[in-house]
């Protein structure tokens, strides 16, 4: 039986990255992966926005190796034509009167703006009540100095804006439907919320936490598409001397008098460490993998509670032509795409998902993977990824009938957009909440492991009785996406989990 420092339950990029910090500390790793390949919920996403820089410098990993040209964002409108944002999330606007374009200047910068002062708290391990470290005063101080240095307009407004919603900032700064319904779009997806809910601004602080190539808000697709960023955190964690098994599902966490001991995988087969940083679900860690007895009553209770049915689904076409998005030159179809017309558009196909059902006009955005990488797609044609909100998990007609329908609703929408893609379809995958959950090992196939709202944040991330990577069992951590600070490409968890393991205890 061999034995290591630690052991890593989940080969998603925040295990690979947990697994290359601890081993570059000179930790003996073992990662453990329920599937054939590595990177999770990676194999779902199709742009790159917030992968932490901390992350990519703290593994050496070569920033050339994963970079990719900033791609724009086009939000399509048939009939006034497209709204383009180019360089970081609208540095330049094509498509809008110079008014909208002033107006989207100072909205973007403030945004940007507060954005930055949130990011502080991002890559490092959340405030803990009555364990408040020197370093977390300083950081709110900085925080607090950073909003007074902007101005003491610039402060009111922060404490006036946080925890408003999406719609009413996109009113008060904006006319055009198109870029308001792109800010609603951004700002709830992969969240249970509408624009017009309330702190549904806080997924566009979120998103414009994020970073491509230094500009903030910016986005990419890395060289080898996104499977690229996982094999590239896989590299480093193995130069580390990490050792990765795939086909190895943990069942169960053994542990002893309150502190682990190892893990036991469905064959039955135990590996031995004092160690366990769990990188998957944390509800599934403390609820199903940890030993009922380590868990009160009251931890079980709250984790029961974490809300995590997701509302994304993903849709993978194969075309036999390149399609033709009205209004959209070759070189943008690169880009990103987005169906979000208006606020209103948004949030009416936010209502039905209330009450587990989809709008037949649903929104969605769009890449053409092929385009950047042409090995994806037979000669002449394209790969089409769209990630469609919003397909609640619960679907009351339950999703066995409902699966066509909303397939052919999305594709309704599709052709409206770009007329003839229907024809050209020659494979489609669609895979609504359920599946994600079984098929990426995601309880509610969640973005995030868990709602990204203000009560599942921070120190409440995923829940107060557990949170700051900790739980109640010695020796077991959490490091993925439902920990702080959240879903998304990031490697922030892992890495945050991952440091707060080396300043514990030496493994
Ligand atoms: C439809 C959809 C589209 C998305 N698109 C984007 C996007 O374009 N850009 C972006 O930045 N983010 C996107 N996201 C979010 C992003 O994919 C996730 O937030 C992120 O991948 C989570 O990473 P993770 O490492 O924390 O967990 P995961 O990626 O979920 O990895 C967990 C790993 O643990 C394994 N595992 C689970 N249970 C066990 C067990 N018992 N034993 C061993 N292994 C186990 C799983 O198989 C998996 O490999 C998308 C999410 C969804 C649902």
């Amino acid at each position: 039986m061999t034995s290591f420092d630690a052991i890593i339950i989940g080969a998603g990029h925040n295990g690979l990255v947990a697994a290359g910090f601890l081993a570059k500390a000179g930790k003996k790793i073992l990662v453990l992966e329920a599937s054939d390949r590595i990177g999770g919920a990676i194999n779902l996403a199709h742009i790159v926005n917030r992968l932490s820089p901390a992350v990519v410098s703290g593994l050496a990993i070569d920033p050339n190796s994963l970079a990719g040209e900033l791609l724009p964002t086009i939000v399509l409108d048939p009939d006034k034509g497209p709204v383009i944002l180019r360089g970081g999330y609208g540095e330049i606007l094509e498509g809008v009167t110079a008014a909208e374009a002033q107006g989207w200047a100072g909205m973007r910068k403030k945004l940007l703006m507060q954005a930055a002062v949130l990011k502080r708290f991002l890559a490092k391990r959340p405030p803990r009540p009555g364990d408040i470290a020197f370093s977390d005063m300083v950081d709110l101080g900085l925080t607090g100095l950073g909003l007074i240095r902007n101005g003491r307009d610039e402060a009111r407004d922060f404490a006036r804006m946080a925890l408003m919603n999406v719609a009413d900032i996109a009113d008060e700064y904006l006319t055009d439907d198109r870029l308001k319904g792109l800010i609603a779009f951004d700002a709830t997806l992969g969240i249970h919320l509408g624009p017009r809910s309330p702190t549904s601004l806080l997924g566009l602080y979120y998103r414009l936490t994020g970073e491509a190539n230094g500009s903030p808000g910016g986005q990419f697709l890395p060289k080898g598409g996104m499977a690229a960023i996982a094999s590239a955190l896989e590299k480093a964690a193995v130069k580390y001397g990490a050792q990765i098994r795939l086909d190895a599902p943990v069942a169960r966490i053994l542990s002893e008098r309150g502190r682990t001991t190892g893990v036991v995988l469905n064959s039955g087969e135990e590996i031995l460490a004092p160690v366990i940083v769990s990188a998957i679900h944390p509800v599934t860690t403390l609820r199903k993998l940890a030993a009922p007895g380590e868990i009160d009553t009251h931890l079980s209770t709250s984790l029961k509670h974490v809300r995590t049915k997701g509302d994304a689904a993903k849709l993978t076409l194969t075309l036999d032509k390149i399609p033709a998005f009205t209004g959209v030159s070759a070189a943008d179809l690169k880009g990103r795409l987005v169906i979000a017309r208006s606020i209103a558009h948004v949030e009416s196909a936010f209502n039905p998902a209330k009450y587990g059902a989809f709008s037949p006009d649903p929104v969605m955005e769009i890449t053409l993977p092929s385009l950047l990488d042409p090995s994806l797609a037979p000669s002449g044609g394209a790969t089409l990824s769209a990630i469609v909100q919003y397909a609640p998990y619960d679907l009351r007609e339950g999703w066995a009938t409902g699966k066509p329908k909303f397939l052919a609703a999305i594709m309704d929408v599709l052709e409206r957009y770009a007329p003839g893609i229907s024809a050209s379809v020659t494979s489609s995958e669609l895979l609504v909440p359920p599946d994600i959950e079984a098929r990426y090992n995601m309880p509610g196939g969640h973005w995030h492991h868990g709602e990204l709202q203000v009560d599942q944040m921070l120190l409440n991330r995923p829940t107060f009785a557990v949170s700051g990577y900790d739980t109640p069992l010695a020796g077991l951590y959490l490091a993925s996406a439902g920990s702080h600070p959240g879903g998304g490409i990031s490697g922030l968890p892992g890495m945050n989990a991952a440091k707060h393991v080396l300043s514990r205890r030496p493994a």
